[in-house]
């Protein structure tokens, strides 16, 4: 892949990001949490929850890129001070997504990671906006793109001067229905050996089935991702945006506990993920 000079992975580097102590690319890291932002209830709720279980980072988005114009958007500023209050109750880190380049200054003062969604992926003026703030950004597999897109898109980040890029595979557009997206789990061994930037796996919309995320969740962490993203609502039911995938808190409660070990199993056989441990190049 030509032009990768800043993403490219070099002989042995692999960058670690430090989010308030949570060391992306070298500890396992599981940022769990609502879709949207609803109320403040909702979200302070779900955010003790999931960090109960194990989770190291708190998800949910003030502003949410719908496929419909009449779908509830998010609430902007009023959901991300309920973000704040969330980080405070519980002190998870905050990733969050932002859509729009001219509300990135503001929205970086509420995020400790900003998130770059699969719509927004190649959104260059978004991507060189981002990349000026110096924040940790969680930039999105965009559902049509390859991987060289994927990573030209990071080199986009990186080369405004933000080397604190975590890329997170989302599912890929493909002929079959019955997942929402379909993970590419190559993706994963892949990008360790394309770059040195951690990678994390989203299994909500990546498979749209609540069925489908425990297994894909194990399969990721077996494939060498340094962590995964989920959604986690209090009430499911009541959600108002991607109701049919979100995890009730027993269920990701029970998924951490199979997660943790099975993440401490493969460091001891991979070093680098991509590299076995004894007797490797
Ligand atoms: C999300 O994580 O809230 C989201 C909208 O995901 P994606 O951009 O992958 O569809
Ligand atoms: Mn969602």
């Amino acid at each position: 892949m030509k032009n990768l000079k800043l993403t490219a992975r070099g002989k042995t580097h692999r960058t670690v990001i430090d989010v308030d102590g949570v060391k992306i690319g070298e500890d396992l890291v599981v940022i769990a949490g609502p879709c949207s932002v609803e109320t403040e209830s909702q979200t302070i709720e779900t955010a003790k929850t999931v960090q109960a279980a194990g989770a190291n980072m708190m998800r949910g988005g003030a502003f949410k890129p719908r496929t419909s114009p009449y779908s509830f958007q998010g609430l902007g500023l009023s959901g991300l001070k309920i973000l704040a209050k969330a980080k405070k109750e519980t002190g998870l880190p905050i990733v969050t997504e932002v859509i729009d380049p001219r509300d990135v200054s503001w929205v970086a003062e509420f995020a400790d990671v900003l998130q770059i969604g699969t719509r927004n992926m190649q959104n260059f003026a978004l991507l060189k906006e981002v990349g000026r703030t110096g924040k940790p950004t969680l930039l999105k597999r965009g559902m049509y793109s390859t991987l060289e897109e994927w990573l030209n898109c990071a080199e986009y980040i990186l080369s405004e001067g933000n080397a604190g890029v975590i890329l997170c595979e989302r599912g890929i557009r493909t002929f079959e229905r019955y997942t929402r997206n379909t993970l590419d789990l190559s993706a994963i061994p892949a990008i360790h050996e394309l770059t040195h930037l951690p990678i994390v796996v989203d299994p909500t919309h990546s498979t749209g089935r609540i069925s489908l995320i425990p297994p894909m969740s194990v399969a990721a962490i077996a494939s060498g991702a340094d962590g995964l993203m989920i959604e986690v609502h209090n009430n499911p039911q009541e959600a108002l945006c991607d109701a049919d995938q979100a995890l009730t808190p027993a269920m990701f409660t029970g998924l951490m506990k199979q997660i943790k070990p099975l993440h401490q199993f493969m460091t001891t056989l991979f070093d680098n993920h991509t590299q076995p441990t004894k007797g490797g190049e």
